[in-house]
This record gives structure tokens, C-alpha cells and sequence, in this order.
């Protein structure tokens, strides 16, 4: 009898436990009937580099990469594509039949992804967006905003350096906004990214009155615990069209499935409520 290999890839994490990506890729496994397994992988710091560099030994296709190693694994694989250099860091590796190690990062993909499926006809180009925040995260919106050709960015951060730097990195597009303002900075926006961890459960609110916003902007928030944070309820009462950071987390994730199982995953409303059961 003909025995077929089986595939496996998993998230490489310190710690695990907390990751939703097991959820996630089991239920595009077991809906599409494929012979493979993604495993939580605990690794701890000292083993991380010699974990991922290992991996072609092993039946692993590859793996995702998520805190605190999403920097390091930069470093660690043989090839990144320019997303992942641009964004300074990888949270997709794939083993190539050749042995080497390919990383890129695919937290802009599935931001947009994201958009598009809940905003149709969006485009980035239509006006000034407003990012709050300057983590990893944050570079990762900044950076699929100016590919779509993002006119302004203006990056609201509490600790200033840390989004002059990004800035610098970035490009000219990107003017840095004291914390302190960023009521007026949403004077003429068209989109206004919530890109910190403020009103995620267990971490403070995010205060910010959004009078200033024009009713025309969209309102993103890219936390997803919960879904629906205090920004989106207040955004949606007066009218603004809103994303919430559910959509990104899964989107974010199919690229991944593809290039180690070999089929496109679907993003549905299935999935969604799937994966909003164990939030
Ligand atoms: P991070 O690198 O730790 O950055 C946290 C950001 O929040 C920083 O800009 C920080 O400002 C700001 N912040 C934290 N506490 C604050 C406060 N009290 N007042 C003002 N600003 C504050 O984290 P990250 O990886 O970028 O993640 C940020 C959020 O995005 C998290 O909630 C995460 O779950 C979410 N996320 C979602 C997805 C998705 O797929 N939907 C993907 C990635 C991340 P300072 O620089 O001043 O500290």
C-alpha cells in the first residue's frame, strides 16, 4: 500500500499556550481533508535559532514564528523577501525542496485582505490615515499602507522616539503626531488604524473622542479580543465604517497554509465564528 508523507508545521512561540494558530490551521485541515498536523511549538530563547535553523531535517514544511522571536527569526532564515526586511521581521517560514530557509511576513497581507473583504472598493489612496501606535504591529500596517500608495500616514505613539524611528525607516510619507494630539490628527483622515494594544481585554481603554474624524473615514482596530472593542461601538454609533482585527488574524494566516499544504484556505464566516467560540 502506498504510504503518503505526512506534512506538519506549526507556531514557534515561548510561550504557546496562548496562540490561536493551532485552532485556526486544524479547522482548514480537517475541512479540507488534508494528511497533515500543525503542532504549538514551545521553544525556549536559548533553543529558538537552532530550533528553526533544524527544520529542514525534520518532516516540517515550515512553521510560523510569533513573540518574542518574529525579530530573531530575520536573522536565522537564508532568504527574506522585502516585506519581511521592511517590516523587520518573519512570521512565516518555508522549508524550500531545496533545503534552504524562506521567511517573509504576512501581518500587511492580511491587514488588507482584511479591509478589502469587509470594505469593498477600498483604496488607500483617497486621503490622510491615522495609525495609533509604533510596535510590531504598527510597522506592519504602515508598511501595506504605503504599497497601496497611502497619500499620509500620520503616526500617533505614546513613547515619541519609538515612531520618529519608524518614520525614519519608513519613509517620507510618515509624520510622527504627539500622543497628546491625536484628537486633531483625525482632522481630514479617511482611515484611522487603533494599532496598540489600548481596549484589548486586561490592558487600559483607548480614550480618544473621534469628533474630528469625518464620517467618510474607516475605522480599524486590529485588536480582536474582544471583536467588537470600545472604538468600533463609538465609531459605529456616529457612522463610520468599521474593520475589526479578527478578519486580519485569519487572513494573515492563509499564505502560510498555502505554501506548506498546497491549497488556498478560505476565510468565512464559518471560520469566524469557529475561532471567535474560544476568544
Ligand atoms: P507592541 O509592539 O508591544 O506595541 C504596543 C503598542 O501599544 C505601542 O505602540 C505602545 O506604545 C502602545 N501602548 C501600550 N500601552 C499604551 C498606553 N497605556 N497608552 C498609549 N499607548 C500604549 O505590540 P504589537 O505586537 O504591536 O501589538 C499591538 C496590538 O495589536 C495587540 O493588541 C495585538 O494583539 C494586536 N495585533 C493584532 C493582530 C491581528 O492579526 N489582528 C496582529 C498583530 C498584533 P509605546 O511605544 O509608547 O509603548
Amino acid at each position: 500500500m502506498e504510504s503518503k508523507q505526512i506534512s506538519l508545521a506549526g507556531v514557534m512561540a515561548w510561550p504557546v499556550s496562548h496562540s490561536l494558530s493551532p485552532r485556526l490551521h486544524g479547522y482548514w485541515l480537517s475541512q479540507y481533508g488534508i494528511n497533515g498536523s500543525y503542532l504549538p511549538l514551545s521553544v525556549p530563547p536559548s533553543h529558538f535559532p537552532r530550533a528553526l535553523k533544524n527544520l529542514p531535517n525534520t518532516l516540517f514544511v515550515g512553521v510560523n514564528v510569533t513573540l518574542p522571536y518574529k525579530e530573531t527569526a530575520l536573522a536565522v532564515v537564508d532568504v527574506a523577501d522585502d516585506t519581511a526586511r521592511r517590516m523587520g521581521a518573519v512570521n512565516t517560514v518555508i522549508v524550500k525542496a531545496d533545503g534552504t530557509l524562506f521567511g517573509t511576513n504576512t501581518d500587511g497581507y492580511g491587514f488588507l485582505e482584511n479591509m478589502r473583504d469587509i470594505i469593498l472598493g477600498w483604496r488607500a489612496d483617497t486621503g490622510p490615515a491615522v495609525v495609533l501606535g509604533a510596535g510590531g504591529a504598527s510597522r506592519g500596517v504602515c508598511v501595506a499602507l504605503l504599497d497601496e500608495g497611502v497619500p499620509e500616514i500620520r503616526l500617533v505613539n505614546r513613547t515619541g522616539m519609538r515612531a520618529r524611528t519608524l518614520a525614519t525607516e519608513l519613509g517620507r510619507s510618515i509624520t510622527t503626531v504627539p500622543w497628546s494630539d491625536r484628537e486633531s490628527a483625525l482632522e481630514g483622515a479617511r482611515l484611522l488604524v487603533n494599532a496598540t494594544s489600548l481596549g484589548m481585554t486586561g490592558k487600559g481603554e483607548l480614550d480618544i473622542a473621534l469628533d474630528k474624524l469625518p464620517v467618510e473615514a474607516v475605522v480599524y482596530d486590529i485588536v480582536y479580543t474582544p471583536t467588537e472593542t470600545q472604538l468600533l461601538v463609538a465609531a459605529k454609533a456616529r457612522g463610520n465604517a468599521v474593520v475589526d482585527g479578527l478578519g486580519m488574524l485569519l487572513h494573515q494566516a492563509s499564505p502560510g497554509f498555502q505554501a506548506w499544504f498546497g491549497t488556498k484556505p478560505d476565510v468565512n464566516v464559518e471560520l469566524r465564528n469557529f475561532m471567535s467560540e474560544n476568544l
